[in-house]
């Protein structure tokens, strides 16, 4: 999608701090860390968020999940966890319309979300 920031960063046209990259997901660090660990990862295809998903993304989604825990195994976060969040649309504070899963971890996150 033309202007969407994450699609650009996918592109190599705005820079990005890369951790992983295949012919489908994108994982980079989050511009504004909220935890000593924290990542995105992105599907390369635009997809806005959650609810624009369907049975025929279940592989896709599969993939996102399966990258986000094997970075964060490999950053560090094996034994104490992490955070995947996915946030989505307005009431789930989703900033950047380009469906991602942040990863937070490397210390001890509070529960309820506020
Ligand atoms: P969300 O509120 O779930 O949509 O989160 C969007 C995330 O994207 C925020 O944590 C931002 O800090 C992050 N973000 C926005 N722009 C960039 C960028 N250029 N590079 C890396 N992360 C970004």
């Amino acid at each position: 999608m033309n202007d969407c920031i994450f699609c650009k960063i996918i592109a190599g046209e705005i820079p990005s701090a890369v951790i992983w990259e295949d012919g489908d997901v994108f994982a980079f660090k989050d511009i504004n860390p909220q935890s000593p660990v924290h990542f995105l990862v992105v599907p390369k295809k635009h997809i806005s968020n959650l609810m624009e998903t369907d049975e025929k993304d279940e592989a896709l989604l599969g993939k996102l999940l399966n990258t986000a825990q094997r970075l964060a195994s490999q950053l560090g976060c094996e034994d104490r966890g992490a955070r995947f969040v996915i946030n989505c649309k307005s009431d789930g504070a989703q900033t950047v319309d380009h469906l991602h899963v942040h990863v937070l971890g490397g210390r001890k996150l509070g529960w309820p979300p506020g």
